[in-house]
C-alpha cells in the first residue's frame, strides 16, 4: 500500500470559535485515515510543516510503516525544534497514519495498539476558566457539569502565565466550596495551569491534601523542572504536569524530577507511537501516565483508543466537552453514555465523516513552499 495524497487543512467551526488543524493521509487502496494537530494559534504552523516539510516524505511511502515514517519525519527537520508544532505536526500524520491502518485491516485502532483493557472508560470532566469565576460560580459550573455522570472533576485556573500567586486565599475557597459540594470521598483534581511560585504552590497543595484532591496539575512553569522538584518534594499530593512536554525526553526529565502523575496529550506528542513511547517510560520508573486531552474530535476520539489499551490504568479520561457543534463533521461521534465513553468494533478510529459538512467546514491549507 502507499500514500498517494496528503490535505492539510482547518475546519471551521463557525464565527468566533476556534479552527482545529486536521490531515487527512490518502492510500491507492482509495481510503483514507484523519489526524489532528494540536490547534495553538489554530494549528496554523503545524499544517505549514505538515505541507512542505512532511508531505513529500509521505507521498509514495507505505501508510503502515509508522513507526518508521514517524522516526523518518522527526529526525529529517529536528532543527525546526523538536517540540510544539513539531511534534503537533507528527501527531496530525500519525493519526491519519492509524487511523488509515485500521480502515485497511478492518480493525479498530484499539485493537492494533494491542487489545482494549477496556472498552468503557469513565470519564473526569475539565472545567475551565476558574480563576476568573466568584466562588458560587464555579460551584454552578461544577454542578452542571456533574449532570453528565463524570468519575472525577478538575478545576483548571486558566492563569495567566506571565503573573504568579494572584489570589492564593481565593484558590483555596473555591477547591474548599467544590469539596463541600461534591462530598467527601468523590474524586477531585485542582489545576493551576502554572500560576504559582514554589512558595505559593505548596500552600495550596496541603490546602489540596486536606481536602482530598487526587491530584495538582502543573503548579508551576511548566519548563522550571526543579521548581516541580521542590514543590513534589514538599507535598504528599500526587504532582502532576507533562501536557507541555512533547518528547520522550521531556517527560523523562520530569519523571526524574519526581513528578508523580505525567499528561503528555496525544494531539501534541506524536500521536499513538510517541505517546505509546512515554506510556512505556512511565511504567518502567512506575509512575502513572494519565493523558491530557481537550480537543473535540479527532483527538478526543484517539485519545480514548489510546487510554483503552493503556496497560494496568485505572484512571478516567479527560473530557471538556459537550462539544455541541464541534462534533457535527461526524456521523459516529462518540459521546457519553452515563458517564462512560463506549468503543465499538469500527475500523480505525470509527469516525464516519460527514463529507458534505465536512467540505463546508473545510479551508484548505495553502502552503507557503506551493505557492513560491
Ligand atoms: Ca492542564
Amino acid at each position: 500500500m502507499r500514500i498517494t495524497r496528503v490535505e492539510a487543512f482547518h475546519v471551521s467551526w463557525g464565527e468566533g470559535r476556534s479552527r482545529s488543524a486536521w490531515v487527512r493521509i490518502w492510500s491507492d487502496a482509495g481510503t483514507y485515515g484523519l489526524g489532528e494537530a494540536s490547534p495553538m494559534v489554530h494549528g496554523n504552523a503545524s499544517l505549514e510543516i505538515v505541507a512542505s516539510a512532511f508531505t513529500p516524505m509521505l507521498l509514495g511511502a507505505d501508510p503502515l510503516e509508522t513507526r518508521v515514517l514517524q522516526d523518518r519525519l522527526f529526525h529529517q527537520h529536528i532543527k525546526l525544534g523538536p517540540e510544539g508544532a513539531y511534534t503537533g505536526a507528527l501527531a496530525a500524520v500519525d493519526l491519519a497514519l492509524w487511523d488509515l491502518k485500521g480502515k485497511a485491516l478492518g480493525q479498530p485502532v484499539w485493537k492494533l495498539l494491542g487489545g482494549g483493557w477496556r472498552r468503557e472508560i469513565p470519564f473526569y470532566a475539565s472545567i475551565g476558566g476558574n480563576g476568573e469565576r466568584t466562588v458560587d460560580e464555579v460551584c454552578r459550573v461544577v454542578e452542571q457539569r456533574l449532570a453528565l455522570g463524570p468519575s472525577q472533576v478538575k478545576i483548571r485556573f486558566d492563569a495567566d502565565k506571565t503573573a504568579r500567586d494572584v489570589d492564593l486565599a481565593g484558590d483555596i475557597a473555591k477547591a474548599r466550596a467544590v469539596r463541600n459540594l461534591v462530598g467527601d470521598g468523590f474524586p477531585l483534581a485542582f489545576d493551576s495551569n502554572n500560576g504559582y511560585s514554589v512558595q505559593g504552590a505548596i500552600r495550596v497543595g496541603r490546602a489540596l491534601e486536606e481536602l482530598g484532591y487526587v491530584w495538582f496539575e502543573e503548579p508551576v512553569q511548566h519548563y522550571h523542572v526543579e521548581s516541580f522538584a521542590k514543590v513534589a518534594d514538599a507535598l504528599d499530593i500526587a504532582v502532576s504536569a507533562g501536557e507541555q512536554e512533547y518528547t520522550l525526553q521531556g517527560i523523562k526529565r520530569l519523571i526524574e524530577a519526581g513528578v508523580d502523575i505525567v499528561q503528555p496529550d496525544i494531539v501534541k506528542t506524536g500521536g499513538f507511537t510517541g505517546l505509546g513511547d512515554m506510556a512505556a517510560l512511565a511504567r518502567a520508573y512506575g509512575v502513572d501516565l494519565v493523558p491530557h486531552q481537550t480537543q473535540p474530535s479527532i483527538g478526543h476520539t484517539a485519545n480514548l483508543h489510546f487510554v483503552a489499551s493503556l496497560t494496568h490504568s485505572h484512571y478516567p479520561a479527560e473530557y471538556n466537552g459537550p462539544y455541541g457543534v464541534q462534533d457535527v463533521v461526524f456521523r459516529t461521534p462518540v459521546r457519553p453514555v452515563k458517564g462512560k465513553f463506549v468503543l465499538s468494533d469500527a475500523p480505525g478510529l470509527g469516525l464516519e465523516v460527514d463529507e458534505s459538512e465536512l467540505q463546508k467546514r473545510t479551508i484548505p491549507w495553502t502552503s507557503s513552499a506551493a505557492t513560491g
